[in-house]
């Protein structure tokens, strides 16, 4: 009889929300459809690709599109299949067996999960009821665990907050740990790490194509750090983790600066309607919820409530995201979708609550 290890002998493949849903506001994703002279410009170039040959493993003219766009120099930059790949070969690359990861609750799962593929002993820092982290706290639980490395989302998947480019500095130059910092939402805000991110030597900053750029379909992510860690990068992941199609697709549209900026303002404003609108509801109804501030295309809610909202809203055919995080609550997290998504949420959430 075959054994499974203990790493693996009680996981589950990842069960994302199932069944059709008219209104998906549950996986932070753009709801701005792509263009379609852009979608057709895409369709031409994968036409005319080499299918027979395999992609460039360096996937050079995605990442120059992507260092112009931000102002990173090519050689600081590596290309991930979906950010998630890049999380899954840090954590398993850059700590050894037993090394000690620091990840802070709540914050996004994957990356104890990862720790845990790579054997890391995981260190958890709960963040207080404000949900913000304090810098104070990382450095301090950093130097008297030995933790080798630290990585979080700013802003943070799923509370919607983040800490500023001065509260990031303090953190990397404190430590001798890796910081990783995954900015998946950072181009909701305006704190962002990525110009300065060849100056440190232990900081690697994650950035995604899913969120706002509209293109989780395709799994394009990226890892801009120094140039001695971007080439441990480059030097440890599969060499043909980008496939060529996503490279082209990425190329083009990262091209289109001016289309990124107008959809990323688009975004930002839904989050800001769909959040004032939300307050709203939480005034009318008071007691019911308390709504945390957000920079992200995102809204999180905490209530005792929030496990009956959500049912209520799938009975609507309305997809949100449930959180049960242990002591510290129950939470919905709710995506910014188009101004009609968004007004039949808000429908939807007054109904509910006036049902009691
Ligand atoms: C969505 C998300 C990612 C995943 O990005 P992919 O590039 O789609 O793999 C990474 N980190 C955080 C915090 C996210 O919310």
């Amino acid at each position: 009889m075959y054994e499974l290890n203990d790493k693996i002998r009680n996981l589950k493949p990842y069960d994302p929300i199932s069944g059709e849903y008219q209104i998906r506001l549950d996986a932070n994703e753009s709801f701005l459809p792509i263009p379609e002279d852009l979608r057709a410009e895409i369709l031409q170039r994968i036409d005319e690709a080499a299918w027979n040959r395999y992609p460039d493993p360096t996937a050079a003219g995605v990442c120059r599109a992507f260092g112009a766009y931000y102002g990173v120099l090519e050689e600081c930059i590596a290309a991930g299949n979906g950010s998630d790949e890049l999380i899954m070969i840090l954590l398993s690359s850059f700590l050894k067996r037993g090394e000690k990861l620091l990840t802070i609750s709540p914050d996004f799962s994957m990356y104890r999960f990862y720790g845990s593929l790579a054997e890391a002993e995981n260190v958890s820092l709960t963040k207080p009821d404000t949900l913000r982290i304090d810098p104070d706290d990382v450095i301090r639980t950093i130097r008297e665990t030995g933790a080798r490395l630290v990585i979080f989302s700013n802003p943070c998947n799923p509370t919607g907050q983040g800490l500023t480019r001065d509260e990031v500095r303090k953190i990397i130059t404190s430590v001798d740990a890796l910081v990783v910092l995954d900015e998946a939402y950072m181009d909701f805000w305006n704190e962002s790490m990525i110009r300065e991110a060849g100056q440190y030597d232990n900081l690697i900053i994650l950035r995604t194509c899913s969120k706002a750029f509209g293109m989780a379909a395709i799994r394009l992510g990226f890892a801009v750090a120094n140039k001695r860690l971007a080439d441990v990068i480059r030097a440890v992941k599969s060499p043909y983790n980008v496939n060529t199609f996503t490279q082209l697709t990425g190329e083009i549209v990262l091209s289109h600066q001016d289309l990124l900026r107008e959809g990323t303002k688009k975004i930002v404003e839904s989050a800001a309607a769909l959040a004032k609108e939300i307050a709203a509801i939480s005034q009318e109804f008071p007691g019911s919820f308390t709504q945390f501030p957000t920079c992200t295309n995102f809204v999180f809610l905490r209530s005792e409530r929030a496990e009956k909202i959500f049912k209520k809203l799938l009975d609507r055919k309305i997809a949100v995201r449930f959180f049960r995080l242990g002591e510290v609550g129950d939470f919905l997290r709710i995506t910014a979708g188009n101004p009609d998504e968004n007004a039949a949420l808000c429908a939807a959430l007054r109904e509910i609550l006036k049902e009691g």
